[in-house]
C-alpha cells in the first residue's frame, strides 16, 4: 500500500537518514522506537513531504514518486492520501475545535460546508469530544486539544496516518485518554505510523514495530519478537534502557 525505498537525508555533513527502506500493508499500526537522535521524526516528517528527503522512491498506491524532486502537483497528491498528528497539535489558535476539524474538509479537500461539518461532528464524537465542539483550543487540555488534532487527521480518511511522538507533551494523566483513542483507530484497521516511546501501546497495538538507531532500521517485526527476543545487540541495549 504504501512503500519506501533508500531513503536518504542529511543536515548539513549530519546523515541522519541512511537509505531507510519500509513497506506497510492496509491496516499495519507500525511503531517506530528507538533513542533521541535516531532520526524518527524526520522519516516520518519525510513520508508526509514536510521534509525534502535527499533521495529515495516512494509507491503509494499505484504511483511512485521520486522523492528529492516530487513535484507540487505529486505533494499535493500524498497530502491528499495521507494526514498527520503532530507533538504540539498544531490547532489554529483562532479557530474552535469544530472549525480546525472542518477546515481540513473545506480547505483541505474542496468538501462543502455542511457535508464538512456533518462528518467534522461525527469525528468529534469519535474521540468523546461532542461537549467541547465549540470550545477554542485555549479552552482545552493538551490531550483534548491532541484529540482534536486527531479527529482532524480521522475526518479526512486518509490512506495513512503519522503520529509524531502524540502524547509526549502530554501531563501523565492525560496520555491514557489519547492512547485509548489510537488504540480504537488501530482496531477499526486504520493505517497508522506511529512514532512513540509508549511501549504498552506498541505492545498493545503494532502489527510491526520497528527499531531505528544512526539514522537506519536496526530491527524490526511483530512486538512480541521484538520485546522478547530481540536479535540485535542495540536494541536490547535500548529495551533495557526503556522497559
Ligand atoms: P527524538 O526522539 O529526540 O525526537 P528522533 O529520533 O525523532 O529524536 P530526529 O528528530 O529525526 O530524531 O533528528 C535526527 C537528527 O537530525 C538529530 O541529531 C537532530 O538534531 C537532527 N535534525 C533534525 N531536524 C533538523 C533540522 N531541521 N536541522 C538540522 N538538524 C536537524
Amino acid at each position: 500500500m504504501l512503500e519506501i525505498k533508500n531513503v536518504k537525508k542529511s543536515f548539513g555533513k549530519q546523515e541522519v537518514l541512511k537509505d531507510v527502506s519500509l513497506r506497510v500493508e492496509k491496516g499495519d499500526v507500525i511503531v517506530i522506537l528507538g533513542p533521541s537522535g535516531s532520526g524518527k521524526t524526520t522519516l516520518l516528517r519525510s513520508l508526509a513531504f514536510l521534509e525534502k528527503a535527499d533521495g529515495g522512491v516512494m509507491m503509494l498506491g499505484d504511483k511512485s514518486l521520486d522523492m528529492h524532486n516530487a513535484s507540487s502537483k505529486d505533494i499535493a497528491w500524498v497530502r491528499k492520501r495521507t494526514a498527520f498528528v503532530f507533538q504540539n497539535y498544531n490547532l489554529f489558535a483562532n479557530k474552535t475545535a469544530l472549525e480546525n476539524v472542518m477546515l481540513g474538509l473545506t480547505a483541505g479537500r474542496g468538501m462543502k460546508k455542511d457535508e464538512a461539518e456533518r462528518i467534522a461532528r461525527k469525528a468529534l464524537r469519535d474521540v468523546g469530544l461532542e461537549d467541547r465542539m465549540d470550545y477554542y483550543p485555549s479552552r482545552l487540555s493538551g490531550g483534548q486539544q491532541q484529540r482534536v488534532g486527531i479527529a482532524r487527521a480521522m475526518a479526512v480518511k486518509p490512506d495513512v496516518i503519522f503520529f509524531d511522538e502524540p502524547t509526549s507533551a502530554l501531563d501523565p494523566e492525560l496520555v491514557g485518554g489519547v492512547l485509548s483513542v489510537m488504540k480504537k483507530l488501530a482496531e477499526d484497521g486504520v493505517t497508522m505510523i506511529v512514532v512513540t516511546h509508549e511501549m504498552k501501546f506498541a505492545r498493545e497495538a503494532a502489527s510491526k514495530v520497528i527499531f531505528m538507531d544512526g539514522g537506519v532500521i536496526v530491527e524490526e517485526g511483530d512486538p512480541e519478537t521484538v520485546f522478547t527476543h530481540p536479535k540485535e545487540a542495540r536494541t536490547r541495549k535500548f529495551l533495557r534502557r526503556i522497559l
